[in-house]
Order: structure tokens, then sequence, then C-alpha cells
């Protein structure tokens, strides 16, 4: 029976954000090691990812691999909320522990690893392929599966360290399971000998594209339902694009391409050409413009019946922590203090030094601080804010945390970034989604599953942050990219492709 480790090391890195993630930010949201990883993978019942999935990669993986034959080897699985860069010591950390326990398995025939495909560290030019070197130095003869986000970058060296690679279908994800799982077939069948991988992968010079990205619209929805039929022919191992990570500015960063088929290197490089043929094919698609937090507080005050069937949720779009923002923008903030009288309005901002002066306050007193804008000081501003000092707590996800009631605002401020995706980030604090006509949001897309029955409207509002789409305006690419350049062709200036 092959014998397969298996572990997790992800994370999505927003590069305009100041704020280092450390190993003790995987801590807070997901670590797993050992026996603990094995039972929550193997187990269809039990939290793969506590708070975030009951199943993803790694039981689809595991459950998989198990089913076909293998004996499970369980490394440590980590998981961070996306935020800025990992800490060069975080870095550290992660090679030294893989190659120990890698070295202390015994025999591997195969070899698994989720990854986000855009992780970016201090000092290092693509950390994730440095992690699957530490793969093959550590068990040269293993094969070597990678899954991936579809936000990922593709690299010749990711490409080049792994035996295949599996990413996301699906944009909002919700195919983590089917991922891990097509890996684990892929590793198993590599394994027996039954196939032979062979991979062809693009590097298109376009950044943004595809209208909202969403797999299940228009114009997206074409070409996911291409790579679903793809994957239903026997000779295609998998084929998955990338669909680029706008915050990660990784000069190199670009739409990708990839196919692996069975023992076809043609059929691979034929495949891979379609495919980027048809993602060329919606650049023009672009996303929506965004109105301003001025132009979103009116419009959501005009929104009379979806304000008293249920909520106006607004996206802090400049400062999404689901795409790792700090959150600690004020641009909307100051908009709902300033132009949003008489809507009682729901909002979140970080700030550590605030709800640090004032964790000894007596609750109920008035109080007057400046909020926000110290961490990326060159991007945001604070604003002064009064009002009572209504409530504290202790918070496992984003530390101590403050309710001020600022009147028609009521502001959580916490000590890390605020996930505000769910009611409960909300509610939890004694704030009843009936009583609000604004809540708002920082994550572009999954608070809408969630926030689906109070949610009557929805209204993006961007001021300047670390979440902007048009931060491609401002990155230095190493080569011309589509929409910032005029680029007739994919194939022109493209890097070489094997
Ligand atoms: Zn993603």
């Amino acid at each position: 029976m092959p014998r397969i480790a298996y572990g997790r090391i992800a994370q999505e890195t927003n590069t305009l954000s100041p704020v280092l993630s450390g190993v003790e930010d995987f801590r807070r949201t997901h670590f797993l090691e050992g026996a603990d990883l094995l039972a929550r993978t193997t187990s269809r019942w039990k939290f793969e990812a506590e708070g975030m999935a009951r199943n993803a990669e790694l039981s689809g993986f595991a459950q998989e691999a198990e089913r076909r034959g293998a004996t499970l080897v369980p490394l440590f699985s980590a998981w961070a909320i996306p935020g800025g860069p990992l800490t060069a010591e975080a870095m550290a950390y992660f090679e030294e522990r893989l190659d120990r326990e890698l070295r202390a398995a015994g025999p591997l025939d195969g070899v698994m690893l989720s990854m986000h495909g855009a992780m970016a560290a201090v000092g290092r030019v693509d950390p994730e392929a440095d992690l699957q070197k530490v793969v093959h130095r550590a068990v040269p003869n293993a094969k070597f599966v990678v899954t991936h986000d579809l936000h990922g970058h593709l690299t010749a060296e990711k490409v080049a360290n792994a035996d295949a690679i599996v990413a996301y279908r699906t944009n909002p994800h919700r195919d983590h399971v089917r991922t891990g799982a097509r890996a684990a077939e892929i590793l198993m069948r590599t394994l027996a000998g039954e196939v032979r991988p062979t991979v062809a992968w693009r590097c298109l010079p376009l950044v943004l594209g595809g209208g909202l990205n969403i797999d299940f619209l228009a114009p997206m929805r074409g070409i996911y339902a291409f790579l679903t039929k793809l994957h239903r022919d026997p000779r295609v191992l998998t084929a998955s694009i990338y669909q680029n990570h706008l915050w990660n500015e990784a000069p190199h960063a670009g739409w990708g391409v990839y196919v692996a088929t069975n023992d076809d290197p043609a059929l691979a490089e034929q495949l891979a050409d379609e495919i980027a043929e048809r993602c060329w094919a919606v650049r023009h698609e672009q996303p929506p413009a965004i109105p301003s937090p001025s132009e979103a507080v009116k419009e959501a005050r005009e929104a009379v019946w979806a304000r008293r069937a249920g909520v106006v949720c607004i996206s802090d779009a400049s400062d999404m922590v689901g795409a790792g923002a700090p959150g600690e923008n004020t641009g909307l903030l100051a908009a709902l203090v300033n132009e949003g009288q008489g809507l009682v309005s729901y909002a979140p901002v970080r700030d550590a030094e605030v709800v640090a002066a004032l964790w000894e306050t007596p609750l109920g007193e008035r109080v007057t601080v400046r909020v926000g804008g110290k961490l990326a000081t060159a991007i945001h501003t604070p604003i002064e804010v009064s009002g009572t000092l209504a409530d504290r707590k202790v918070t496992a996800a984003f530390g101590r945390a403050l309710l001020l009631d600022l009147g028609h605002v009521k502001l959580i401020v916490t000590e890390g970034a605020p996930l505000a995706m769910k009611p409960a980030f909300y509610t939890d604090w004694g704030l009843p989604m009936r009583k609000a006509d604004i809540v708002v949001v920082k994550s572009l897309f999954p608070f809408r599953w969630y926030f689906l029955p109070y949610n009557r409207k929805t209204i993006y509002a961007g001021s300047r942050g670390t979440t902007d789409f048009d931060v491609w305006r401002h990155v230095s690419f190493d080569r011309p990219v589509f929409p910032k350049d005029p680029v007739k062709h994919w194939t022109d200036g493209v890097r070489p492709a094997r």
C-alpha cells in the first residue's frame, strides 16, 4: 500500500498590506498536527477547519486516497486568513518543519501539499515554490501533487516542482473537497502506473478581465463549462485556469492555464492554447465601476424598500479583510458618520491603539477618539469619532474589541483584522439585523451567502485602500499586460511555457 504524506501551508497574501503575517496568525485561524489532522480529515463529520469549512482539500484528498488504498501520513495543516506577506521567520519555520516531518515520516511514495498559490514572503520571489523544493529535497523519489486556489500565480518554478497541480474550478470557491479528491486520484493512479502526467501551462499578459469572474455567470460560465467538459475526457487528468491575484503585486502576474494529460504532451499543449485563447477572448469584460462611499450611502438611503424589508449590505471594496486588507480604512466609515444621519449602520474598524486606550474605561462613558488609518499610513487616514463606550469583548478571531455607540453608527473597534462577513459579527454584540438599515461587510462575495436571509440590496463602495480593483495601474510588470498596456494577442511577449 502506498504511503502518502499530506499537509497544508496556505495563505492568500495581499502585498499592499504592511501588516506582516507570522506563525501566530496561522495558529489563530487554523493549525492542525499529526493524529488530530488525520482524525479531522478522514471523518466526514468532523470539522477540518473550524469556523471555515467542515471539509476542504485535505478531507477530499485523504478520503479519496484512503479509498484507493493509501496509508496516510499526516504532516501539519496551517491556514491563515488573508493578510500581508509572511515574515522571514514564518517562512523559515514552515520550511524547517516540513523538511523535518518529511524526513521523519519513513519511506514515502507520495506527497500532497495544499497551498493558496498567491502567498508572498519577505525576501522571497516565489515562497510556495521554495516549499515545493523542500519536498523534492527531502523525498526526491516521491510523486508530488499540489492544490491551489484559482487566484494563485502560476510560475515556472511551481510547475517544474510538482508532478501535477490541481486548482479550484469555482469562484466563489465551493469545490475545495473535489479539488483535494482529484489530486488524490491523480497521485494514486500515477503511483499505480495507470497514468503518467504530462503538463503544459501558459501565463497570459492579462491581469483583469472576465467581468465579475464568477464561474456561473457570463462571460466565465462558458470557459468553466469547457473545463468541465475536458475533465470528462479520459485523456485529461486536470485542466485549470488561474484568474490572477490582483492584490499580490507580483511583476510576473497574469492569468494562467494549466493542463495535465495522461502521457500526451501534444494534447496538453493544444488544450493549453485553446483555453488561453478562450480566456483572452473575455479580456475586455472589466468589472463594473464602483461608487464612492458618499454615493453608496446616498444609494442606500434611496433604497427605502430594501431597508424596510431587511438591510442594505455595503461591501467596503477598498478594505476587504477577506482579500487580505488590514480592515482599518475609514473612507466608508466617514461617509456613514457624516452623511448617513437617520440610517442605523453597523460598521467595524481595526485599531489596536484605541482598544488598548479604552480597555479600562467604564462602560457608558462618553469618549472621543481617532480611529483607523494607523497601519497602512500611506493609504489610510484616521478619523475622529465621538460616542458612548457600549461594550467590550475578547474574541478568538480578532483579539480584544469594543463597541462604540456613535448614535446612528454602531462601531466595532477591533485589535485584529475584522472579517465582517457573517451576521454573527454584529448579532454577537446584541446588534440585531432587524434594527439596521446598513451593514458594512469586509468581504467581496462570501458574505452574500451568509446574509441571504437579511440582505435586500448589495452596494460595493470604493475609496482608496489595499483591495482596489484598479491596483494594476500602479504595478510594474515585467512585460506589457492588458489592460495596463495595449497587447495585441496573448502570445505577444508571453514567457516560455515549459
Ligand atoms: Zn480565491
